[in-house]
């Protein structure tokens, strides 16, 4: 059996595989098991910041990886509390507790919330408002703050106290607060998944205040958006709001797992010993790895992600056989008018990786993408959206 042939025996079923078995890459090209080569337009869902192998994040992760490669929480190690330390600086957040994966940083956001709730209000308030279309996550509990009925029908029942309102209505939002005993409001600024849909920034910020009035804890869930990803370092700083809670992940570990939840001074102290853990959360090896990524996460890059981004909305905008385009920085939503699978299995042919959410073409590529490859990967797709 070939490789393909394997993984269809052998996987559980949950995924449904591009065809492309991808065996070596270097920064946003990819090579498949027949030697075709790929521009790399989906960076494994925004998880390889810099590209394949980029030689600066190989470097620190191979140090770290030739010296010790793991401890558990129950010692010190120096790549754990600097990363911490660089968040903090970088946001003006003050404690961080790490994991693996974007559904775990949330999940500490939600205990974090929740812990508030009740030592602030009483024991009734741990329900959390999230937003139709949202996505955080496929524990069973953030599939509950997930806004999208289709992940729960299978799975019931789902942790209670979780409402979701439509997103951008901030009457439903003030409803909502005055209606149920919350402890806090989580949202993406842009929802990924849910179709790469940048918010309003009246009402991220009218969010926000509703939030500081009701003494609630805002919960940002960056795990796609941030780390660069948007133009600006997390997403909500776009919008000139300051969140209590930060969840963040896929980017930050340029490949390897990691999940990070950020807590602001409201929440900094909430958790005492044993409120949460994890075997491998702040590991020294993904720990080096997101140093690497993080440090290099500048201003330059970030005027260079813009470009790239205005660059990708223009192309698009009014071309043929495309609707529109949506999101902010590299993270990107183009509506074309064949179904979007097509178009990306067209651009498969062609060389060019893309991914899909909801109805759309979905682009994150690489934050350093070559501009020559940007262009190719953009006309590429140009084309399979026009035939
Ligand atoms: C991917 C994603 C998650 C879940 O991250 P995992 O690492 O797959 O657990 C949560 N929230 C958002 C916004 C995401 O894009």
């Amino acid at each position: 059996m070939n490789i393909k042939e394997i993984d269809k025996e052998y996987i559980a079923g949950t995924y449904k595989r591009f065809p492309v078995e991808i065996v070596s890459g270097k920064g946003s090209l990819v090579k498949d098991e027949a030697g075709k080569e790929y521009i790399d337009m989906g960076s494994g869902i925004g998880v390889t910041a810099f590209g394949i192998a980029d030689d600066e994040w190989q470097k620190a992760v191979t140090k770290q990886l030739s010296e010790v490669q793991h401890t558990s929480n129950l010692y010190y190690t120096s790549p754990c509390a600097l990363l911490a330390e660089m968040l903090c600086e970088k946001t003006g957040l003050k404690k961080v507790f790490f994991s693996n994966s974007g559904a775990e940083a949330n999940e500490c956001a939600i205990k974090a919330a929740r812990k508030y709730g009740s030592e602030h209000k009483g024991e009734e308030y741990f329900e959390i408002i999230t937003l139709v279309n949202s996505f955080h996550g496929r524990t069973i509990t953030t599939l509950s703050a997930t806004g999208q009925d289709k992940f729960h029908s299978l799975f019931t029942p789902m942790t209670p106290g979780f409402i979701s309102v439509p997103a951008g209505d901030i009457d439903a939002l003030k409803e909502a607060v005055s209606a149920h005993k919350a402890s806090g409001i989580m949202m993406e600024c842009i929802q990924g998944e849910g179709g790469v849909i940048a918010l309003d920034s009246d009402y991220v910020k009218a969010a926000a205040a509703l939030a500081k009035e009701n003494d609630l804890v805002l919960i940002i869930d960056e795990v796609q958006s941030g780390n660069g990803r948007s133009g600006a370092l997390y997403s909500y700083m776009n919008y000139g709001i300051e969140p209590d809670v930060v969840t963040t992940a896929k980017g930050l570990g340029g490949g390897l797992p990691i999940g990070a939840t950020m807590l602001g001074e409201k929440v900094q102290d909430i958790f005492s010993f044993g409120d949460n853990g994890s075997t491998f959360g702040g590991n020294p090896v993904c720990c080096a790895g997101a140093l690497s990524i993080l440090g290099r996460i500048d201003d330059a890059l970030l005027e260079e992600v813009r470009k790239k981004s205005e660059y990708i909305f223009s192309s698009f905008s009014g071309a043929p056989g495309i609707e529109s385009v949506s999101g902010m920085g590299l993270m990107i939503g183009v509506k074309t008018a064949k179904p979007a699978a097509d178009v990306v299995a067209q651009c498969i042919e062609n060389g060019v990786l893309c991914l899909t959410a909801k109805d759309k073409v979905r682009l994150l590529p690489a934050l350093n993408i070559p501009f020559d490859l940007l262009e190719k990967a953009v006309e590429i797709i140009k084309a399979a959206a026009e035939q």
